[in-house]
């Protein structure tokens, strides 16, 4: 894989921010709720086992991801904790999990009486750690009927190729003012914990939005963290956030090549930026193969504390940003972060790019070299 440890941009993650972030969202709940950090889609563009090891140093509990590719490379790079894929894992790759001790989600009947057929069929005898999720009204993936929901439970708990150790939900609408969908997947998500005897080890039915602005209505005892963690406000610029979040990565490049752009010349592809007077012009090594938006053409970056335009569409390496003045090569300029007083937020980027923060982040790819803080 591709670093770009030889070119002058880079995303620099504040680990320490990282655990702060984690650290203010455990203060605020109960003191024996668990975290699982969120580090699916390589810790959202942050990088996957440098984030993961940090979290689990701030004191999180485990891991969720998405898939189980994500699971396996935490547990190559040594981390043993607690791992959970979120997502519905192929049955005839389930038992890559078992013998990885990688948790899975289950979301139906069918699932369950094949991995059993397959795990008869094999010899697999290691136990496989199933958390059910309940589907309460995000439509994704889950039981909607609690009568099956207790039959998979009875399932778990009778058969030695199991281990019952999670349930959960996810909410759709917890980053909305009106709690009107919240509180009936909240209601029925009650009705899933109440139908059981014996809950399993963990439950958990918080996201970031859950854990920050519904934090009183929490009935599980671990909640899962994931675009809080890296700073971020869930709902973009919708509602406020009470624990002082601080994003965790700076996008930053330098000035590649410099000059001066003569009135009427014209920068990039398609010609459409034409320069009104004689002005500086700088080149950065940054493009949307990098997954920094082609959209972002119009927006802008920072050098030396002050804004500048993105001069011209950007291209899929470079693009060309209009300068105040003369400034050499090596310049910093900043994409996303601060710069003296001034910054620029994923969700200003967002806005541009008429996407939400999530997007904006996971887009980063490992073109961009990651630089940790520690
Ligand atoms: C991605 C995901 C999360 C994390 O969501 P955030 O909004 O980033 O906290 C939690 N739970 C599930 C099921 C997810 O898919």
């Amino acid at each position: 894989m591709i670093s770009g440890r030889l070119r002058n941009t880079e995303y620099v993650i504040n680990l320490r921010a990282l655990g702060e972030n984690i650290q203010a969202q455990k203060a605020a709940l109960p003191a024996d709720s668990k975290i699982l950090a969120v580090v699916k889609a390589n810790a959202y563009g942050h990088g996957l086992v440098p984030v993961a090891q940090a979290a689990l140093r701030a004191g999180a509990t485990g891991m969720c991801v998405a898939i189980l590719d994500e699971a396996l490379e935490l547990r190559d790079s040594g981390l043993d904790v607690i791992t959970l894929v979120l997502g519905i894992t192929p049955v005839e790759e389930a038992n890559v999990a078992a013998e990885a001790g990688v948790s899975l989600t289950v979301g139906s009947l069918d699932w369950l009486t094949k991995y059993h057929q397959f795990a008869r069929q094999f010899n697999w005898k290691k136990p496989l750690k199933i958390h059910l999720a309940v589907d309460t009204g995000m439509g994704r993936i889950g039981f909607t009927n609690v009568a099956e929901f207790n039959q998979a439970v009875k399932i778990l708990r009778r058969y030695p190729e199991f281990e019952f150790e999670g349930m959960f939900t996810h909410f759709a609408t917890a980053d909305s003012a009106d709690h009107t969908y919240f509180d009936r997947q909240y209601a029925r998500w009650q009705k899933f914990i109440e139908s059981l005897d014996e809950l399993p080890p963990y439950t958990h039915m918080a996201n970031s939005a859950t854990g920050l602005w519904h934090r009183d209505q929490i009935t599980a005892n671990t909640i899962r963290m994931g675009l809080s963690m890296y700073g971020y406000n869930p709902s973009g610029t919708d509602l406020p956030e009470d624990l002082h979040l601080q994003p965790v990565g700076t996008l930053r490049s330098s000035i590649s090549f410099v000059k001066k752009l003569a009135a009427g010349e014209s920068v990039s592809y398609g010609a459409t930026y034409t320069a009104e007077h004689d002005e500086w012009l700088a080149t950065v090594p940054i493009g949307y193969a990098d997954g920094y938006p082609r959209c972002m053409t119009g927006f802008k970056v920072l050098v030396d504390g002050q804004y500048c335009p993105i001069a011209g569409r950007v291209c899929m390496d470079q693009m060309m940003v209009r300068l105040p003045k003369y400034y050499p090569v090596d310049t910093p300029v900043i994409l996303m972060g601060r710069s003296g007083d001034l910054t620029i937020t994923a969700e200003e980027m967002a806005d541009q790019a008429q996407t939400i923060n999530y997007e904006i982040l996971t887009n980063f790819n490992n073109r961009i070299h990651r630089t940790y803080h520690y």
